[in-house]
């Protein structure tokens, strides 16, 4: 198949941006298949109430049909098409964060597909902020499923070049913009039970949800690497995110953690294999001897690192790096990261995606 791939350029003319948004929407309607950006990562477009669309998704991908896709709307209004009902949390939540990075879980209406929701009878929706995600969606029909657009089992794409690296010649068009600016993919939470529950975490944190709707829970599975419990979404159970080189986070006294990494990295290079390090601003004079050390900004930011982390993991891939080693961002929490948590912001969300890129190894120093 042959992917056009459209450029819009920041300065770019309004007349041309629509003119491209609606080439997209119009392939959307015909059932085809369309990247594009939103402010989480970039998404993998099809029409969420046309069955054959997210079969042709699954295939792209090359990921499991029982693992449902998320529906993007662009209007309030749209959204009671699709739901069987609208719990009062969700108005509340959607009030404080929609258009924005929060996915929420209720029960579907017949008008939504199976395919759409890997047989589930709930279905995920979410509402970007990206203004061209905005225009897109209303162009494409109001409905359009999209799950990252990644192959299954590589880190989800921030900028378009890793997108057009998955998914050219196996999709109709790739909207080639900006990089995504939160940079993790959108926090999801279940409002059809009476106390919402976190299914995934991402830039809305725990603490954000809560002071708006009052109690909320987190899904026990999140953080658990040997949990007999299924994950309520059902995506989480994948081994996600993953580099090719083996990756490992280390936590502990900042100094220890230098240490360790220097000694890993000088004697896996002595081994002839290269490794690559993810370490902050604070630490990073003092790392030496690895291949590849990228900076994820200051700890005081962490939404730095947030943005670029699935970026220094596609560069290391690159750089065929063999062993990375990555500082923990659970500076703020008191139990085991492996455990659910109270509020460590952003953090919580970088770690979730860590843990899971690490298949779990931990080293605590
Ligand atoms: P992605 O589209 O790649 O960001 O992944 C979508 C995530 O949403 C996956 O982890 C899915 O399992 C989850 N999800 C989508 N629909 C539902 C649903 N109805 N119930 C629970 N989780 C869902
Ligand atoms: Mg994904």
């Amino acid at each position: 198949m042959e992917t056009t791939i459209a450029v819009i350029g920041v300065k770019e003319n309004p007349e041309c941006i629509e003119a491209k948004l609606s080439m997209a929407g119009e392939i959307i309607k015909r059932g085809g298949l369309v990247a594009f950006p939103t402010e989480t990562v970039y998404g993998l477009g099809g029409d969420a109430l046309n069955p054959e669309s997210s079969r042709k998704i699954y295939a792209a991908k090359g990921r499991p049909s029982d693992n449902p896709l998320i529906i993007h709307i662009a209007n309030w209004e749209d959204l009671g098409r699709i739901v069987s009902e609208i719990p009062a949390t969700a108005t509340k939540l959607a009030e404080a964060f929609w258009p924005g990075p929060l996915t929420m879980i209720f029960k579907k209406s017949d008008l939504v597909p199976s395919q759409t929701t890997g047989g589930l009878d709930t279905v995920a929706v979410r509402m970007p902020s990206h203004p061209l995600a905005n225009l897109f969606i209303k162009k494409a029909g109001g409905y359009v499923a999209a799950p990252s657009a990644n192959l299954s089992g590589k880190p989800s794409p921030t900028l378009a070049k890793y997108v057009v690296q998955d998914m050219a010649g196996r999709i109709d068009m790739i909207l080639d913009a900006d990089g995504s600016s939160i940079g993790l993919e959108s926090t999801i939470v279940d409002v059809t039970t009476e106390i919402p529950i976190i299914l995934r975490p991402g830039y809305i944190t725990q603490k954000m949800l809560s002071d708006v709707v009052g109690e909320t829970e987190i899904d026990v599975t999140i953080y658990d690497s040997d949990s007999r419990q299924a994950p309520k979404a059902p995506g989480m159970k994948y081994r996600h995110y993953a580099p090719k080189g083996e990756l490992v986070i280390v936590e502990g006294d900042p100094q220890n953690v230098v240490r360790y990494i220097n000694e890993q990295c000088a004697m896996h290079e002595a081994a002839g294999t290269r490794t690559g390090v993810i370490g902050t601003k604070e630490q990073l004079a003092q790392y030496h001897g690895a291949s590849s050390i990228k900076n994820a900004g200051s700890r005081d930011t962490p939404e730095a690192a947030a943005k670029q982390l699935y970026t220094f993991l596609r560069e290391f891939d690159d750089e065929k790096i063999g062993y990375i080693y990555t500082e923990s961002f659970a500076d703020a929490i008191t139990v085991p990261i492996t455990r659910a948590s109270s509020d460590t912001g952003i953090g919580q969300a970088i770690m979730n995606r860590l843990l899971k890129a690490a298949g779990h190894k931990v080293i605590y120093v």
